[in-house]
């Protein structure tokens, strides 16, 4: 490519394409190169933008959304900032249902970026009221009154968003360690990000080897380890963490799972702060502790990927509060005192 082929036209041409960057400690813990996608860096500042873009591209190709249409979602909150943003560029609106617990820096970032928002109680899936039932009814009944239709993104169980994944931040995973990739690892939401790099890797080397790195209070380690329906402890990071194998997961090609802790998270977090000068969010840290499992497992010499998914100021009051932290008995490092 030239020079000015690189140079991006629109808002949109800054999504994905995001640089790989060495984690210092972690490959010298390592013996390994760690390597971590920034995606943080994507204009809505989290890797969700990629999703955003390819269910609304599909959503789009299939005639489902019409000039002028509503985006309807139920989301964590990053999803939805990438709808918002992706929608505002192109000319649709977008209602994003978030459940109450989700940080208030993700639902100001929403509402600075023009989304209508509806906050539900957080309840599991099984209930009718989850955020997630509730927003494809929301949808379903704006299809009907909108005078431009409305539709639904159902980020867990559209195959748009995995297939974004497979068609760009896999491909550049491979491109950027020049094919020298031994192994990956995420944590899962949706599975959109850990099933589509996992496919494009496999598909150029089937020897990859790729891995859940799981939170407290979330199944889909004990899905993929056992195949059992389990889940022990919680977590406080936000936007992973999944109750069942959605259809982004159906048979993607996952050889394992980690379990990760808090502490163990929040540790790698902070010390990314003050030895790396990166602030992240509580995702990115679980995907770094897989990651350095994974080296570990692999041994010295080897490479691995992972995916750096949001900034920490997006937690500020959270995960970089110290009165959250010591209320929850969790570490709280001088500096942030
Ligand atoms: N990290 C963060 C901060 C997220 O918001 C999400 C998605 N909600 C993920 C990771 C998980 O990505 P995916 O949905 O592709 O599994």
């Amino acid at each position: 490519m030239t020079a000015s082929q690189n140079t991006p036209k629109t808002m949109l041409d800054l999504i994905g394409d995001t640089p790989i960057i060495k984690l210092k400690r972690a490959s010298e813990e390592t013996g390994c190169t760690i390597l971590g996608k920034a995606e943080f860096l994507n204009p809505g500042q989290s890797v969700k933008d990629r999703a955003a873009l390819g269910i609304i591209r599909d959503a789009e190709k299939r005639g489902a959304l019409k000039p002028g249409g509503v985006i309807v979602e139920g989301t964590a909150g990053n999803t939805g900032i990438g709808l918002t943003i992706v929608g505002a560029a192109l000319g649709y609106k977008t209602k994003i249902v978030i459940p109450r617990t989700q940080s208030e820096e993700k639902k100001i970032a929403l509402r600075l970026h023009g989304a209508e928002l509806i906050e539900v109680d957080a309840v599991p899936y099984a209930n009718p009221n989850n955020y997630v039932h509730y927003s494809r009814r929301l949808a379903e009944e704006l299809a009907q009154s909108e005078p431009n239709g409305a539709v639904w993104a159902n980020q867990f169980d559209n195959v748009a968003n995995r297939d974004f994944h497979a068609q760009t931040t896999g491909p550049e995973i491979w491109e950027q360690t020049g094919g020298k990739v031994d192994g990956f690892t995420c944590a899962v939401g949706t599975g959109g990000t850990l099933a589509g790099v996992s496919m494009a890797l496999k598909d150029r080397n089937k020897n990859v080897r790729t891995v859940a790195s799981d939170p407290g209070g979330s199944k889909i380690f004990s899905l993929i380890k056992y195949g059992k329906d389990e889940t022990e402890g919680g977590s406080i990071t936000e936007g992973i963490g999944q109750g069942r194998i959605t259809a982004n997961l159906e048979d993607a090609p996952i050889d394992d799972a980690y379990r990760i802790d808090d502490s163990d998270m929040l540790n790698v977090l902070f010390n990314l702060v003050t030895e790396e000068g990166l602030c992240l969010g509580g995702s990115s840290g679980i995907n770094i502790c897989g990651a350095i499992k994974l080296a570990k497992e692999l041994g010295p010499g080897h490479t691995v990927a992972t995916i750096l998914c949001d900034y920490g100021h997006r937690y500020a009051s959270k995960l970089y509060n110290p009165a959250f932290l010591q209320e929850k008995g969790l570490p709280t490092p001088g500096w942030l005192r």
